[in-house]
């Protein structure tokens, strides 16, 4: 039995009715256990800078580095697209990443078997399941390097920079290699080092840690190799580790091999426990307030929250079973329906999933 303190930021567009239901469901693995969550609700993105003027407030800063885990909605929308850059509500997750040494960010791409036939990729391909794991480095690369203007040969241009240091590259990749070793022990390594010194530092490293894990086999992919073999064979790719830029575009490719992209949970951690959880995709503002998010992207964040961060196992399953168990039986939510399928509503779903949790 613990007592757990959750930072919550809901967020903006569908955030807050998603993030409802996974906190609907994390009291009910409260009362199942015999746990308690002390939630704190705090300001980030677009909200934020309604409220307070900043998209990331210092008070939010210090109540997730006072909680035991994050939970996060989603940021940004279209009334805030004209902010400045540097003020915009997706900074927000940069702050918080940098802030909080969260500099790697876990990815699944699961298909469930009763959704196989959203994927648009043939049934041979993916066969009775996928299921990959995207390691994807969070605070370094381009989205932290040096960026600006500057007046060259053609007048003024715009630059951005992506450099990685040794330990930036050793801290993700043992986290790659762990989770290798916890899955089929095979790692593919994506870079492009046959152009950017950075990958070339990257595959250095990457190849030096591979003393340390011997029952790891180790690929090396050119990244648009592994953008064209993530759709021709999947099933070879099982943990990916990559940069922050490259790891962004790839976690959404995978996201769309498994069907929809309200499905994908995702993790980012630092050194210890610590972590923040959030569904991989955005705020999905033509949606928003009208019920028809699906909420199992986020509600499958919370299990990874307490089996990454609390440890807890049997809930962590609890809640994925739960959602197994409803896909079986047939609960859509739009996103994932078929035609002619019923489609039920971001609290429908979250109650479904909620009535399916055993022990
Ligand atoms: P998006 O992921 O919000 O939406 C893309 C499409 O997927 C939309 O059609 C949307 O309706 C649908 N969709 C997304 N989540 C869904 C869910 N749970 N259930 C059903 N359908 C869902 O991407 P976008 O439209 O490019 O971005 C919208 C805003 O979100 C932008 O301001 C963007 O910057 C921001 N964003 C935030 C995050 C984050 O907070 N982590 C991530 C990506 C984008």
């Amino acid at each position: 039995m613990g007592n757990y303190n959750l930072a919550v930021i809901k967020g903006d567009g569908i955030g807050p009715e998603i993030v409802t239901e996974a906190m609907k469901v994390l009291e009910k693995i409260g009362t199942m256990f015999g746990h308690t969550f002390a939630f704190t609700e705090c300001l980030a993105g677009g909200a934020a800078i309604d409220a307070t003027g900043q998209c990331l407030p210092e008070e939010t800063i210090a109540a997730c580095k006072g909680a035991d885990a994050v939970i996060l909605g989603a940021v940004g929308g279209p009334k805030w697209d004209n902010v400045p850059g540097n003020q915009r509500p997706e900074r927000a997750l940069l702050g918080l990443r940098d802030q909080l040494g969260l500099f790697s960010n876990l990815r699944p791409a699961i298909i469930h078997q009763a959704l196989s036939a959203a994927s648009p990729i043939k049934a041979e391909i993916i066969g009775d399941s996928l299921d990959i794991l995207i390691v994807r480095e969070l605070t370094g690369g381009i989205y932290f390097g040096d960026r600006g203007y500057r007046e060259g040969k053609y007048g003024t241009e715009a630059y951005d920079t992506e450099s990685y240091s040794e330990t930036e590259i050793r801290r993700i990749g043992k986290t790659a290699y762990e989770a290798a070793m916890a899955r089929k022990k095979h790692l593919v390594s994506v870079d492009k080092a046959n152009v950017l010194e950075s990958s070339r530092l990257w595959r250095k490293i990457i190849t030096e840690l591979a003393a340390d894990y011997p029952e790891v086999t180790v690929e090396h992919m050119y990244v648009y190799n592994a953008a064209m073999q993530l759709v021709r064979n999947p099933k070879q790719v099982v943990v990916i580790v990559t940069s922050n830029m490259f790891g962004d575009i790839f976690a959404d490719e995978a996201s769309q091999i498994t069907g929809s992209i309200g499905m994908l949970p995702s993790a980012s951690l630092g050194e210890g426990a610590f972590g923040m959880y959030e569904p991989i995709h955005g705020s999905a503002p033509d949606i928003a307030g009208q019920n028809k998010a699906n909420p199992i992207a986020t509600i499958l964040s919370m299990a990874m929250m307490l089996r990454y961060t609390f440890g807890l196992e049997a809930e962590a399953s609890c809640i994925e079973q739960a959602v197994t168990n409803v896909l079986n039986a047939g609960f859509r939510t739009a996103d994932i329906a078929s035609e002619g399928e019923t489609a039920l509503g971001t609290k429908e779903m979250g109650e479904k999933i909620r009535e399916k949790m055993v022990k």
